[in-house]
């Protein structure tokens, strides 16, 4: 074993499926629907479903996207509107369940994936997000310069990626629609558009590190526990269910996604330490199913395993290619999409890192 490649205490935790037969009751899901949720075999779930976590907190979810939505008496707040037929679906189900109003929208991040949609609930909606949303929303100039890491891609340093310059699927499927004026390469505020253009609604109010949100004797609570996935996350704890949405940076058995792309590190790993620290029992995230603080801590442990590793290799001049082959996270074998996102983590990591040398 070669001595970037740390030896990991092989830890494996329970699925969720604990905390899915304990607190998750289907309100219109069947269990194996959930069950093949889980599995990534979202194919064979109902499109789009409410299911309650507990109390008056339920996640919808369409596809392999899922947001929140908390009833009080005064009416609903709703996280991540996520997209606007989502959305539009969300809203008709809202109005014939509980017949109440969106009083609020939280956004755990800028991304179109995740943010779109709200204009559905804007009419009766305050929407609330971190302060750094309202940069991230403004498209770049076209003639910006390239990020650090988009730096390294530029091997012919004109400026622009082209098609055989990235190999991230976010840009190199879809590579000409990605490329809107055409000219066979991405500049700043193309590969901008791919991650933030949509039809999110701004945030009215925005806050630093934390923020409260007091509707009809319910309590929300927004924490900002720094850069990871991306510099404007939000990690929305519900303090009387005892349970937390986290987004892309935290998924319960799941590595962060391929190449994490726009990520920070290492302060990704700080940022969940911060998560740690906080006060719940269930985390509900953004994809896949809900898991327990445990499921937090080992995902801190895999990142920061990565990072050494990737550290090390940095230092000990690897190439990138050489620590893919090296740096397995074979401890990690049991996590969904380990073979998908194995070698794209340790890729991105070594973008990452070397590019904020
Ligand atoms: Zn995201």
């Amino acid at each position: 074993m070669s001595h970037w490649k740390l030896k990991m205490a092989g830890r494996k935790l329970a699925a969720p499926t604990a905390v899915g037969a304990m607190a998750i009751g289907a309100l219109g899901a069947s269990a194996p629907a959930v069950h093949a949720q889980q599995a990534g075999a979202a194919n064979t779930a109902p499109e789009r479903e409410i299911t309650n976590v507990t109390g008056e907190l339920y996640r919808f979810r369409q596809i392999r996207h899922i947001g929140m939505f908390l009833v009080t008496p005064d009416g609903i707040i709703v996280v991540d509107p996520t997209n606007s037929a989502l959305a539009g679906w969300l809203k008709d189900q809202l109005d014939e369940r509980f017949g109440l109003p969106v009083r609020y929208v939280i956004y755990s991040h800028a991304h179109n994936d995740h943010a779109s949609g709200g204009e559905v609930f804007a009419d009766t909606a305050t929407f609330i997000g971190h302060e750094n949303m309202r940069k991230n929303l403004q498209r770049p100039p076209e003639d910006a310069p390239l990020l650090p890491r988009e730096q390294l891609w530029d091997v012919n340093g004109d400026g622009l990626i082209q098609q055989d310059e990235i190999d991230i699927g976010m840009y190199s499927n879809n590579f000409a629609r990605r490329d809107s004026d055409g000219n066979g390469g991405l500049n700043r505020a193309e590969i901008w558009a791919a991650r933030f253009a949509g039809n999110q609604v701004p945030p009215d109010i925005t806050y630093t590190n934390r923020a409260t949100v007091r509707l009809g004797g319910k309590t929300v609570e927004l924490h900002y526990t720094g850069r990871n996935h991306s510099d404007d996350m939000t990690v929305v704890l519900f303090p009387d269910e005892r349970t937390i949405y986290t987004v892309d940076f935290l998924t319960p058995n799941r590595p962060p996604r391929t190449q994490l792309d726009g990520g920070y590190l290492p302060e990704w790993v700080e940022s969940l330490r911060r998560v740690e620290a906080l006060d719940f029992d269930i985390i509900s995230p953004g994809h896949e199913s809900p898991g327990t603080k445990a499921h937090v801590t080992e995902q801190r442990e895999y990142l920061e395993e990565l990072v050494a590793a990737v550290e090390a290799g940095i230092a000990a001049g690897r190439s990138k290619e050489e620590l893919i082959e090296a740096i397995l996270m074979e401890d990690y074998d049991h996590l969904i999409e380990y073979d998908y996102s194995r070698a794209g983590n340790v890729a991105g990591a070594y973008e990452i890192l070397i590019s904020s040398q």
